[in-house]
């Protein structure tokens, strides 16, 4: 592995807090690099909500998901942090001699003299149906989460499962397309658009695609991951292959805490334990922030996660700058660097 990046502080999620660590950490002239999972910033803001109203941020009576995480980008620029994204980062160790050593999905390693976890829930991932061979299949392709060029699957035979806006804005969009489209779902009544729900079911009955309901995904079948049939089974257990290509499953994001609970970290619950006027963890020099920090008293809310974010930054400057007194300033006295 090559070591992508050395840094002061490295920051693992880039939610709204991991966001203005940033910030925190460059008014003490520490510099970050953001470590996330999925391919853009903003965390659950971005991932989940991102046109949703926000009402609990001070001096903004509400602002969209999106355009908070907007602002916080363009706070921290300044700062000119290194966004590594589409990385989830699987392993930290401490390094002889101080400092820490992360290792990405990419194999790339970072090298941080401290590290805030600001991982929020975890990392986002899909949530994959429990089928056989299934990772065989995701290797080649045949089943996926996401579709990024239409084109790709052209004169394929798919198979979409899930019942919510994917799926169904999936079905409409490929039926011209693929040369047959098959949606399953295990219930008749679909949790998407009204609007696009009744085009697709009006497709149906113009036989332009398939609906295969109540079923669920039972198996795949095939070789060396290609697919050729994906098996549907009621829940009386009536089974059907339809011959496929590819699957599509959209069953949604989940997060799991994933590499993160075996760092030897102290958990309570799923979360990290940390000392409230710090941050820190039980290792020191390993700070936690956001959702994925507890202590007594911890609310999940992003203003929360702001305010760890600067006692997490102030207690790590001195790692960063040892022995030079930090005297407290405020940002308007001190200003921020032209970008
Ligand atoms: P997150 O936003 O969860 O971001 C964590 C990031 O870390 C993710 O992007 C994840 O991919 C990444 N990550 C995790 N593990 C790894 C890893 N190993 N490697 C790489 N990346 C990793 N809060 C409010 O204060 N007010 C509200 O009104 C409000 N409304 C909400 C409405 C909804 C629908 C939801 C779902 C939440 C709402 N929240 C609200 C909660 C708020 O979104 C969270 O408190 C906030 O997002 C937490 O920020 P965070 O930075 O700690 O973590």
């Amino acid at each position: 592995p090559h070591v992508a990046v050395e840094t002061d502080v490295a920051i693992i999620g880039a939610g709204p807090t991991g966001l203005f660590a940033v910030f925190e950490c460059g008014m003490l002239r520490m510099k970050c690099v953001v470590i996330d999972t999925l391919e853009a910033i903003g965390g659950q803001c971005s991932a989940l909500y991102p046109e949703k109203p926000i009402y609990d941020i001070p001096a903004h009576p509400a602002i969209a998901g999106a355009d908070l995480v907007h602002r916080l980008e363009e706070q921290a620029a300044p700062f000119s942090p290194i966004y590594l994204l589409g990385r989830r980062v699987e392993a930290l160790s401490e390094r002889d001699g101080g400092g820490f050593e992360l290792r990405t999905s990419k194999g790339e390693l970072v090298r941080a003299r401290a590290v805030i976890i600001a991982a929020g829930a975890g990392a986002f991932g899909p949530n994959r149906p429990p089928l056989n061979d299934l990772s065989a299949y995701e290797a080649t392709g045949a089943v996926r989460y996401m579709v990024a060029r239409r084109e790709e699957l052209r004169n394929k035979r798919v198979v979409i499962a899930g019942g919510g806006d994917s799926a169904v804005d999936w079905a409409l969009s490929l039926k011209g397309i693929a040369k047959r489209v098959t949606v399953v779902h295990r219930r008749p009544k679909f949790r998407a658009a009204p609007e696009s729900v009744a085009q697709m079911e009006a497709a149906a009955t113009m036989g332009e695609l398939d609906l295969a309901i109540p079923y669920q995904l039972h198996g795949l079948t095939g070789k060396d991951g290609v697919l050729d049939h994906v098996v549907l089974a009621t829940l009386k257990g009536e089974e059907k292959a339809v011959p496929a290509d590819h699957l599509l499953a959209f069953f949604g994001l989940s997060m799991e805490l994933g590499p993160i609970a075996e760092w030897g970290l102290g958990l309570e619950k799923h979360h990290i334990t940390v000392n409230p006027a710090t941050c820190e963890t039980n290792i020191p020099g390993i700070h936690a922030i956001g959702d994925v920090a507890t202590y007594p008293g911890k609310l999940k809310l992003i203003l929360q996660g702001f305010s760890e974010a600067a006692m997490a930054a102030h207690a790590i400057h001195p790692r960063i700058y040892p022995g030079e007194a930090l005297h407290f300033e405020y940002s308007t006295s001190k200003g921020v660097p032209a970008e």
